[in-house]
């Protein structure tokens, strides 16, 4: 009776009281002395932890006692000795960490950290902005303790992660620490932003959040056995989930078909790719998140099945163990590209030193720069002398080079330093430079070379370079997919392919490795059908209290049936070990047994309530079943380290080929994504192309031990590396700097870097619009100068001023665009665009000399479809790529054969060139936003890839105005207009009229005023045959300056007519063709008459024909009356006879 008071007293007014307090925005001192009043004395405290203990206190309570207990161990004022002694029991502790609900297992977490930092507790706990550990069940202060994919309470934390600000690394009291803190941080940023874009996607999946949802939904999904691929064929493990009913795309397709499917169909190989990402989601909330590992066999099942990896011991056993609980399974594929960031995290997990970190950590002005171990002093030597030696016969290259000035420096400077920065504006043949250093470390030290590159096109261009400059193609090797076919001979996979023999022994330790593999899947196997089977039995449960619960156990024994008579229970049931423990689980007393001394002092067991004694049952169950899981995820983790030793004693023969390689080209991706590979052959130099493009995090993870010298090729002014979480952006402020790059980082630290100083690209109007923006120091060099002009415009460079308002699009989100969630479009620029280009063309440029730039997706997409209509623009790699995860991709293949033009955004454009850019700005609003339009490198970007032709379309005023970034397009107009290249709408000329000029402000005046993309007059010229006049309106005469008059070569079409030679018929024909020789009409006639005459001849003949048969037949009929007649005549003659002889006996004599 007064316990049921007490408990009421905790679960009603002091849970009432403590939440007030614990929630009251009081003073910490003042909350703190109320709270220490309310504990100590421990009188309420320690009924409230008992009670806590023995499951009494209700959800709410519990979460206010787990509440004050972390409370109570932050105090830094007093000594918490008691309240850590009291936590750390299990009977505490893991209660919270296992409770049912989130916010009582987040304290949990939060205790455990507390609990594992010895003495006493940080005073800056509270401050969760710098502080790692404790947030939930992923969180730690060793970095390399956190699993890569995060646990489900990691997604549903809004709790803010543990992020160092970049200014850490200029501490100088930090520098003790200094490397590994930088590896903790940089593996710390990289993964949230991958948490950031993966989080959307989970929630949008989970409908927390509105989006496309744009992985598959597989319902009513259940775990039905452990795979490991095939006998021959082993792989890390999985679970089997086999679907609730079949995919509806399988429906009515038999077995053969349904294999078919997954590995020919497009759709098919497009579902559940292999190493996807994806969800498991029990009853609505997550269970863990993990890859996909595909096999086309399973999934051809009927129902399909698919096989989950999940990684991370806690998300694995916490998944595992609510399988068994959950009612409802459900499976979500989640489009997040966790590929691009897990090898990048591994690799840092794995580094445990820092190659070259005097350069990248803790280099200071006035810091002498080291060289490297090996320096090619054959080129050095007299390049230093004579700084315009011919280096033709030095590095033996097919080709004649001479340096400029600033080509030299760079040279010297990528030779001797141990680090090196070249910075290369555009146009100023960065890899060329890159090339000239690979080509004499190849000729004259050992060295091996790591070369990385943002993209497989970079890689490819300069793998080229190389082969052109005279490496031989059997010193290079090339990681990663997607190579033009043109290097498919360099790939690794080659190397794979020539296999390797290997020796007995090597067979031997293979053939252990294999054996141990199986055993432990034998073992995973044996606990996976424990965790599958029901509930524990109850020789289980007393097994299990043996040692758990002793006192249990003791109360629960039987009397040795051996000593006694067998017992027999009631109706007759034979009386076994478990009798005791069962007679108490169903809330009976101990029968036969009740006035056993041990019954009898097991007094409280015995006379436990039904509630209780449920809930101790429970607290078994939940403890064996929490062992069998720990056994399946420790067998699985012992299988998988068998697995990897197996992959990694293959991939020796591998190994050993790769060190016989000069040159190992990779993107970035790939560099970390095979780096163990890439380690084993221990490269000496790291040449990094697009080094101002590439996070830091990928650099530094493609060091390896061996690294001794780096040179990085890059241009800290163009676009910084791409992230997803604005939040970390230099863009945004607050000191993350996620997406500064090394080399823009150590510039700007002013670590020397030498800058090539001569474009080759922009004519002089464009390269001077960066020379003023952003490189004063730019040359133009000779081939620059004295470009034709752009033909059928008033100027080279164009700024088409227009006001018309921008619209959205809510279907795709512009993450770099300071986070937005939409994308943005421009109606009436996609109109003037389409119309200019059109006009281009018209001027005879074709579409390889073309490309449409613009800063939104939304914009592309926009354009896209339009011109489709048009044309066929090709996307490249990377935007069909953005467009596709943003689902509006649909139609690639069509097959027209139409003028392709090049569509892509500034972003994705950086680094390539064309000889007109037309540019749609797109931002057109009251409000002058401009989003991440007001980033100089991107307008830098924007400025730079062109050639010959640049053509802007925008509203300046949005621009100018613009609260962020004005100032920058202020100076850019300012530029423009001093130029004389700010219009209303686009200025054309007419080529052959130039005083005809007029500026069209609207799309529809294109085809009122240059209908021709000349004037309106009439052309008039005389074509071809030199008789009749071109009947187009005025129109350009060259499609180039070299090329002939078009009229010299366009067909006269012109329609004449005349009599034909017979003079009976009208005949036409077009000029071009001349006079027909003969007339159709003629022609037709005569063959009328021949076919005609044919016809009456065989008339003709068939008659005679049938004349002759009736002449014939007649005759047959004649001949036929005529013997008839005969005979009768006979006949007649005869009765006559007969007649007369009747008449006269002598007649009658005459017959006979
Ligand atoms: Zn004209
Ligand atoms: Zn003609
Ligand atoms: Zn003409
Ligand atoms: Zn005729």
């Amino acid at each position: 009776m007064r316990s049921d008071l007490r408990t009421e007293f905790l679960n009603g007014l002091a849970s009432n009281v403590l939440e007030f307090l614990l929630r009251a925005e009081m003073g910490g001192d003042v909350l703190n002395s109320v709270i220490v009043n309310i504990v100590d004395p421990p009188i309420f405290w320690n009924e409230f932890h008992r009670a806590f203990e023995n499951g009494t206190l209700n959800e709410r309570a519990q979460r206010v006692f787990a509440k004050v207990l972390s409370y109570l161990l932050r105090m830094t004022s007093r000594d918490t000795t008691t309240y850590r002694n009291l936590a750390s029991r299990p009977s505490i502790l893991d209660k919270i960490i296992n409770s049912d609900q989130q916010e009582v297992r987040e304290e949990g977490y939060l205790i455990k950290h507390i609990l594992s930092t010895n003495g006493v507790a940080s005073t800056n706990m509270a401050d969760f902005d710098f502080v790692p550990g404790g947030r939930h069940d992923n969180d730690f202060v060793d970095f390399r303790k956190i699993a890569i994919l995060p646990t489900a309470d990691e997604l549903s934390s809004n709790k803010n992660p543990a992020l160092r600000r970049a200014s850490y690394l200029d501490d100088p009291e930090g520098k003790k620490t200094r490397v590994a803190d930088y590896l903790d941080n940089t593996f710390r940023l990289l993964r949230d932003d991958m948490m950031h874009e993966l989080k959307e996607d989970t929630d949008i999946a989970l409908k927390k959040k509105q989006g496309r949802q744009r992985g598959l939904v597989i319902n009513g999904i259940k775990a039905v056995d452990i795979y490991a691929g095939p006998e021959n064929r082993r792989t890390r493990w999985g679970l089997m989930l086999q679907c609730g009913s079949d995919f509806p795309v399988l429906k009515g397709l038999q077995e053969e078909d349904r294999k078919r499917f997954f590995r020919d169909d497009h759709r098919g190989s497009r579902m559940l790719r292999h190493q996807s990402l994806a969800c498991l989601i029990g009853d609505g909330a997550i269970l863990g998140l993990g890859t996909i590992h595909r096999d086309e066999e399973l999934l051809a099942e009927k129902p399909p099945i698919i096989v989950f990896q999940m990684e991370g011991q806690i998300s694995l056993s916490k998944a595992l163990l609510q399988l068994k609980t959950t009612k409802h399974l459900r499976f979500i594929q989640i489009d997040c590209a966790v590929f691009a960031f897990e090898p990048v995290l591994k690799a840092l997990k794995r580094m445990r030193v820092l190659p070259l970190s005097e350069e990248i950590l803790f280099w200071e002005d006035g810091n002498e720069i080291a060289s490297p171990p090996v320096v090619v002093t054959r080129i050095t030597g007299p390049l230093t002398r004579n700084p315009s030696i011919d280096l033709t016969p030095l590095l033996q290259t097919p080709n004649t080079i001479t340096l400029d000035s600033s080509q030299v420096t760079s040279l010297l400077a990528g030779l001797e330093q141990r680090v090196s920065l070249i910075q290369g504006p555009p146009g100023t043949g960065k890899s060329f430079i890159g090339a000239l250093l690979a080509k004499a470390l190849h000729m004259y030290t050992s060295q091996t070379i790591l070369v990385v590159c943002y993209t497989n096109h970079a890689l490819d261009q300069f793998l080229e370079d190389l082969i052109g400059i005279g490496i031989p193609r059997e010193d290079i090797v090339r990681f990663g997919s997607r190579a033009k076919p043109a290097l498919e001979d360099l790939g690794v996979h080659n190397l794979r392919r020539q296999g390797a023999r290997r020796s007995e022994t090597e067979w031997a330790v293979i053939d252990e490795m294999k054996d141990n593999a199986s055993l432990r899947l034998s073992k995973l196997q044996v606990s996976f059908t424990t965790l599958l089977s029901s509930q524990p039995s109850p020789e289980t449960l007393l097994a299990h209290i043996e040692s758990k619960d002793p006192e249990f156990f003791h109360a629960f024994r039987v009397p040795d049936p051996e000593d006694m008579m067998r017992f027999v229970g009631r109706k007759g049931k034979v009386v076994d070990e478990t009798f005791l423990i069962r007679q108490w689980m169903q809330g009976g007393d101990a029968r036969m047994f009740k006035y056993e001394p041990h019954v009898q002092a097991a007094h409280r067991i015995w006379s436990m309530d039904k509630n209780r004694c449920q809930l101790k049952v429970e607290e078994w169950r939940s403890d064996i079943l929490r062992g069998v899981v720990e056994d399946l995820c420790m067998a699985g983790e012992l299988y998988n380290r068998c697995q990897d030793d197996l992959s990694r004693q293959f991939g020796k023969a591998l190994v050993e080929q790769l060190r016989t390689k000069r040159i190992i080209g990779c993107t970035t991706t790939g560099a970390a994504k095979f780096a163990e590979d890439i380690r084993a052959a221990s490269p000496d130099v790291l040449l990094v192309e697009e080094a101002g493009e590439i996070l830091e995090s990928h650099v530094i993870t493609a060091l390896s031990r061996t690294t001794s010298q780096m040179i990085l090729i890059g241009d800290h002014k163009q676009l910084r590396p791409k992230v997803k979480n604005y939040a970390l952006t230099v863009e945004k402020g607050e000191g993350y700097d996620l997406n500064r790059s090394l080399f823009e980082r150590l510039v700007l630290k002013g670590f020397p870097h030498v800058t090539l100083s001569s474009q080759h690209r922009m004519r002089p109007e464009i390269s001077a619009l960066i020379r003023a923006l952003t490189y004063p120091d730019l040359k133009d060099a000779p081939e620059t100068k004295n470009r034709d002009n752009i033909r059928g415009v008033q100027s080279n460079v164009i700024f088409v001023n227009h006001n018309h308002p921008e619209d959205e699009d809510k279907r795709i989100s512009d993450g770099a665009d300071g986070g937005s969630t939409t994308s943005k479009q421009n109606t009436h620029e996609v109109k003037m665009v389409l119309r200019i280009v059109r006009y281009l063309v018209q001027q005879g440029y074709g579409s390889d000399n073309i490309v449409i730039l613009t800063p939104y997706l939304g914009q592309l997409s926009h354009l896209r479809d339009t011109l489709k209509n048009e044309t066929d623009p090709i996307l490249n790699d990377l935007d069909s790529g953005d467009l596709s995860r943003a689902g509006l991709l649909t139609d690639t293949n069509s097959e027209k054969k139409k003028t392709r033009i090049r569509l892509a955004t500034i972003d994705n454009y950086q680094g390539e060139e064309s000889d007109i850019v037309v540019a749609s700005l797109c931002r057109s609003n009251p409000s002058n936003s401009i989003g991440f339009m007001n980033s100089p490198e991107r307008l830098n970007v924007l400025i730079s890839r062109a050639r010959n032709g640049l053509i802007f379309i925008g509203n300046s005023a949005t621009f100018e105005r613009s609260k962020k970034g004005g100032k920058l397009w202020t100076d850019f107009l300012d530029l423009m207009r001093k130029g004389g290249y700010v219009f209303g709408g686009f200025p054309v000329k007419c080529e052959k009229h130039p005083n005809k000029r007029r500026v069209m402000e609207q799309p529809e005046d294109f085809d009122a005023y240059a209908p021709n993309g000349g004037c309106t007059e009439p052309c008039g010229m005389l074509l071809k045959c030199n008789v009749h006049p071109c009947a187009l309106k005025c129109h350009p005469l060259r499609t180039a300056p070299n090329q002939p008059n078009i009229h010299a070569t366009t067909l006269c079409t012109t329609l004449l007519r005349g009599k034909c030679s017979v003079g009976a018929h009208t005949i036409t024909w077009q000029c071009y063709a001349g006079r027909p020789s003969t007339c159709m009409r003629c022609r037709i006639e005569k063959q009328r008459l021949k076919q005609l005459a044919k016809h009456d001849l065989k008339l003709k003949e068939e008659r005679e024909a049938a004349q002759r048969e009736h002449e014939l037949h007649m005759l047959e009929l004649e001949a036929k009356l005529r013997s008839e007649r005969k005979a009768y005549e006979e006949l007649q003659r005869a009765e006559e006879e007969q007649k007369q002889k009747v008449e006269s006996p002598a007649a009658s004599c005459m017959i006979q």
